[in-house]
């Protein structure tokens, strides 16, 4: 039964041509028909379809010859790296694609060793070799010296078809069906799956993405999540044609995903084991290993800028979370913003789809505090996350990256050789490099360096409290923790900044920057003339809030922090670069 299941992901860098090269597997298979086909197809949601960038790994299920393939397309940036391991472990094999025009890049290195730590096949590919820029031999080079023989590398254009049916050749003669003895087989259980992903349904509650490892599952079975200790039943089962399919039960090998009409959505999480309510008590269920957690790199801390909606905003980010296994978060309460929520991300651009997540699915209006590493201060002295930072570039870009690296504190470990590109180590603070280092990255190297990093430990710094007074008043939600060496330019530039971001005030603002009691900066905003609501100031403060708001409306939301009104994408615009 099993023996015809061919279950794999496809990995790269970001815009290698995943996402493309689904869409021709997706035609050559026939699972949509020619007049529903657009280009990426899988990119299913809106947000993923503007920015034109994979967010979500998406399941499907094909049918070649006598074959079932399923495939996951994963996304390509590093912020959503947990999205790849994750579908990494309900498969067998892997499609790794290298464009032909960029050769290897850091993500294809990380997803590369991810995959290798799974024991998956690995089926080599280098894409785009329409493009005239195509360098094929080269890429070969680079493939080869990542351990793969020349014979094995396919090469193709996933966006005209050249080569894809060698691919699908290739999966079915090369990539294993899912054994029927894995370890993570439990022979004395009627079945076990692995729930990789799940979603929220405003129905049928959640629905649970899962690898079948034993035996099968189907409508209306009585059902257990191991680790939350919660029970249910199977509502609907079924594939990904990608869109649900209904079907008449899932077997050992397959994926697909079950309905489970459980609402209390606090509980479930991806990496927990369904197995079914047991009428023998005796026998002890064995958990499939799950994923460790990911861990976030970024911490900001998102409120609601009507007070009231806190509690929308708490449910919103629950259900997120469900479909967002990498997203973390603990309440909050600011003196000056109220009840928030503080959340853990795994990067800025995580960060970024998750406001934009929150504000267009659920409707929210909402703040985001400064993005920050998790910098901890014990025994009066300061302790920051560093990062063993991978940056792989053509050589002739080196001079400028090291310059680059030092101005952001790292510490240079090794150099080694990608044929004839080269792979940088660093260990560098993690604050120095969440904000802009890719951006500048990317400007120094004409787009050609590309980088990565992994945690490695808490390290004491040399660090200190910079303070922001507005209106002579410290708001705490804008005080930071930065390097000595560097505290009088961030100073300075913080200030003007801000001084761009607030608009004038009824009164003559000043904007401080300041260690303890000692000013390093400082800038005016002069007042505005007298307007509308230049009657009430020194009035009533709410109504004079409230005239604001109403004239803000359609145009910019706006929040109260100390005596000064912000726009409430202060925050996000105090990063942006200039
Ligand atoms: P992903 O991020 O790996 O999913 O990459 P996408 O599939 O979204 O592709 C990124 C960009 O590369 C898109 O503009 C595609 O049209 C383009 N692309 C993908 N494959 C090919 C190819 O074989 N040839 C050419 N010329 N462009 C391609
Ligand atoms: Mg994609």
């Amino acid at each position: 039964m099993q023996n015809n299941i061919r279950n794999f992901v496809i990995i790269s860098h970001i815009d290698h041509g995943k996402s493309t090269l689904a869409d021709r597997l997706l035609e050559m298979t026939g699972t949509v028909a020619k007049d529903k086909m657009r280009s990426q197809y899988l990119d299913m949601m809106d947000l993923e379809r503007e920015r034109g960038v994979t967010i979500k790994m998406a399941p499907v299920r094909m049918i070649y010859h006598d074959y079932i393939l399923n495939l996951i397309d994963t996304p390509g940036h590093v912020d959503f790296s947990y999205e790849v391991s994750r579908a990494l472990s309900a498969v067998e094999g892997a499609l790794m694609l290298v464009d032909a025009t960029k050769g290897v890049q850091a993500q294809t290195l990380i997803n590369l060793e991810l995959a290798k730590k799974q024991n998956l096949t690995i089926i080599p590919i280098i894409n785009k070799i329409d493009l005239p820029a195509a360098d094929i031999t080269k890429t070969e080079k680079e493939i080869e010296s990542l351990g793969f023989k020349t014979e094995e590398i396919l090469r193709i254009s996933a966006k005209t078809g050249e080569g894809v049916k060698q691919v699908l050749e290739k999966i079915v003669s090369v990539i294993p069906p899912p054994h029927p003895q894995t370890p993570k087989n439990d022979p004395q259980s009627p079945f076990t799956a692995l729930i990789f992903d799940s979603l929220y349904d405003q129905y049928k509650g959640v629905i649970a993405y899962v690898r079948i490892f034993n035996g099968e599952i189907k409508k209306s079975d009585k059902i257990k999540f191991l680790a939350a200790n919660v029970e249910s039943e199977v509502l609907e089962a079924g594939y990904f044609k990608p869109q649900f399919e209904p079907a008449e039960k899932l077997s050992n090998g397959e994926i697909g995903y079950i309905k489970t009409g459980i609402k209390d959505i606090a509980q479930i999480k991806t990496g927990d084991t369904v197995v079914p309510i047991m009428r023998s008590p005796d026998h002890q269920i064995i958990a499939l290993p799950g994923f460790s957690l990911a861990k976030p790199m970024v911490f900001a801390s998102i409120y609601p800028i009507e007070g009231n909606d806190f509690p929308k905003l708490k449910e919103a980010i629950a259900k997120l979370k469900l479909n967002d296994a990498s997203l973390s978060f603990s309440m909050e309460a600011s003196k000056m913003l109220g009840a928030g929520i503080r959340c853990g991300f795994l990067g800025l651009f995580h960060l970024e789809i998750t406001k934009e997540r929150l504000e267009r699915d659920f409707d929210l209006d909402i703040i985001v505090t400064q993005p920050r590493a998790d910098i901890k201060y014990e025994n009066s002295v300061y302790h920051e996350p560093y990062v063993r930072l991978e940056i792989v570039t053509p050589q002739n870009y080196l001079g400028r990256i090291m310059e680059l690296a030092r101005f952001h504190r790292a510490i240079y470990k090794e150099t080694k050789y990608l044929s004839d590109r080269v792979i940088l180590f660093f260990e560098i603070p993690l604050s120095e490099i969440i904000i802009d280092f890719y951006d500048k990255l990317k400007n120094i190297s004409s787009g050609f360096a590309s980088m990565n990093y992994q945690f490695i430990g808490y390290r004491q710094s040399d660090l200190v409290k910079l303070d922001i007074l507005i209106a002579q008043e410290k708001l705490d939600a804008l005080s930071q923790i930065v390097a000595k060496e560097k505290v009088e330019f961030i100073a300075r530039n913080l200030v003007k900044k801000l001084k761009e971001i607030i608009p004038r005030q009824q009164f003559e603002v000043a904007i401080q920057a300041a260690i303890g009691g000692k000013i390093l900066a400082r800038e005016n905003i002069s007042p505005l003339r007298k307007d509308v609501t230049a009657k009430l100031y020194g009035g009533d403060i709410t109504r004079k809030t409230k005239l604001l708001d109403k004239q803000a409306k359609g145009k910019k939301k706006m929040k109260q922090m100390g005596k000064v009104e912000v726009p409430s994408d202060i925050f996000l615009k105090l990063i942006k670069r200039d």
